[in-house]
């Protein structure tokens, strides 16, 4: 039976068309002995294996398809600081000075990013600015009460602009001001994937894609067997976020995969692309089923948003997300998407990350809920530390306690489904 969870998300993206030359890996074939086995070869999995890799350590990673081919190839490209939940959330979970501390390694994530840019000379269209943006006033408060909190509290100034100051920037009457911060910014993910990939192999990671781990033994040493090998390791990494059930039941039912969907408009030529984001930022609403956009390194509006909680694809993607496009951008009546795809989110219950260890020496990193660019980069240097013995970033994170979905395996699709409808309501009403 497959471990890998395949749904209707589509793969055909925008990214895989302007995708960097990426020689393909050889599946695993045979019986091999290595420090650390890592399964996936997303953000996570790639960042543990440098790290690792660096640290003198023998590292395999097994991908079920081809590196980024989960939702680290098909992300909106927003790399933003912070976890996919309120920081307060994760203060009443473990205290103020530990959810200090916890914020201040995001923004080493963002600075991880930059710098693997850089070392692994990546090029991944990277672009600074980021503006979280309301649509009703009570998101205006929202977002003033939030830059209090991070200014306050976690020594992170943001600036607020009001519509005026928006509008200077973005060509859109839907929202209300802006909390920007230039410290957030975006890129190709894809590309950016395939860079660390190759930075991985040039440390002298073996990776071998088509390589869909299908049984874990945990034990002293560990062993992940696909249909045609078997690797036999010290320590193992679960890096499948969304895409992996089956491995290990207990990381399951603590995650539910959330499609979403982006689309690439038809390019829009340099000056009409500018007259819509004139700074070249990236743009999220703080809506509960959220849209976000981007411009394109050749012109093209990336448009992000229609979660669909059931994961079966909606009907009529492209048209829907045309609507919400043209909601912003009434001027884009004209434009097309080119391509839409899409793929899973692994929303934890809280929203805050879900890392730490199923055995001692079994590893895992997920529940990024839609907010991993970043967190991905610093969730495998903190699990990479702890395999080699230091511990005491990743004890923090695993003292943040996961309540399974409720609904078991059956209900609790539908039960989310019915939530998720709630928030919807609630956005649209007040
Ligand atoms: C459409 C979309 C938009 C997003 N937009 C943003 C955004 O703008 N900003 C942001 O911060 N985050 C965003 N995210 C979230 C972000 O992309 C993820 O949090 C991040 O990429 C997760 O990386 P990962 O390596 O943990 O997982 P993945 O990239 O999903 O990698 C997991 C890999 O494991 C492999 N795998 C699974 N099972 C097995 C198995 N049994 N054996 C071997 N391999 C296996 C899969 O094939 C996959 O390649 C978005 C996600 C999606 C889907």
């Amino acid at each position: 039976m497959g471990t890998l969870r395949d749904g209707q998300a589509e793969v055909d993206s925008w990214y895989r068309l302007t995708a960097a030359p990426w020689p393909r890996q050889p599946a695993l074939a045979g019986s091999t002995r290595v420090d650390v086995a890592i399964l996936g070869g997303g953000l996570t999995g790639l960042s543990a294996a440098i790290e690792l890799a660096k640290a003198g350590r023998k590292v395999i990673v097994l991908e079920a398809r081809e590196v980024g081919w989960g939702a680290s190839g098909r992300s909106g490209g927003q790399a933003i600081f912070g976890f996919g939940c309120d920081q307060h959330k994760i203060t009443q979970a473990l205290g103020r000075d530990d959810s200090r501390k916890l914020f201040d390694w995001s923004l080493e994530g963002m600075r991880l990013l930059r710098e693997r840019i850089g070392e692994f000379d990546i090029w991944c269209d990277w672009q600074d600015g980021h503006a979280h943006v309301p649509i009703k006033p009570r998101q205006v408060k929202e977002l003033l009460g939030w830059r209090d909190d991070l200014e306050q509290n976690f020594n992170y100034p943001l600036a607020w602009w009001d519509r005026d100051q928006l509008r200077a920037h973005l060509a859109s009457d839907r929202y209300l001001g802006a909390l920007y911060d230039p410290n957030s910014g975006h890129l190709h993910p894809l590309n950016y994937t395939l860079g660390l990939a190759r930075a991985a192999l040039a440390l002298g990671v073996v990776i071998h894609e088509h390589s869909e781990v299908i049984e874990l033994t945990q034990g002293k040493t560990a062993r992940l067997r696909t249909s045609q090998g078997e690797v036999v390791a010290d320590s193992v990494v679960l890096a499948g976020n969304a895409y992996v059930h089956g491995i290990a039941p207990e990381l399951d039912m603590r995650i539910m995969p959330v499609g979403t969907y982006i689309g690439a408009t038809v390019p829009l030529g340099p000056e009409r692309a500018r007259a819509l984001i004139g700074n070249g930022m990236a743009v999220a609403d703080i809506n509960w089923a959220l849209d976000y956009f981007r411009l394109s390194s050749d012109n093209r509006l990336l448009f992000g948003g229609r979660a669909s909680y059931s994961t079966l694809k909606p009907w009529n993607l492209a048209g829907i997300m045309a609507t919400r496009m043209r909601r912003v951008f009434p001027q884009l009546s004209d434009v097309a998407f080119d391509k839409v795809w899409g793929g899973y989110v692994d929303i934890s219950l809280s929203r805050a990350p879900h890392w730490g260890r199923t055995a001692p020496n079994v590893y895992f990193a997920q529940g990024f809920s839609g907010h991993g660019i970043a967190a991905t980069g610093l969730a495998g240097r903190v699990i990479a530390e702890a395999i080699c013995m230091q511990s005491d970033r990743l004890d923090v994170f695993a003292r943040l306690k996961h309540m399974p979905f409720p609904g078991g395996r059956l209900l609790r699709t539908p039960l989310l489904v019915a939530a998720m409808a709630w928030y919807k309501l609630r956005d649209a009403l007040w």
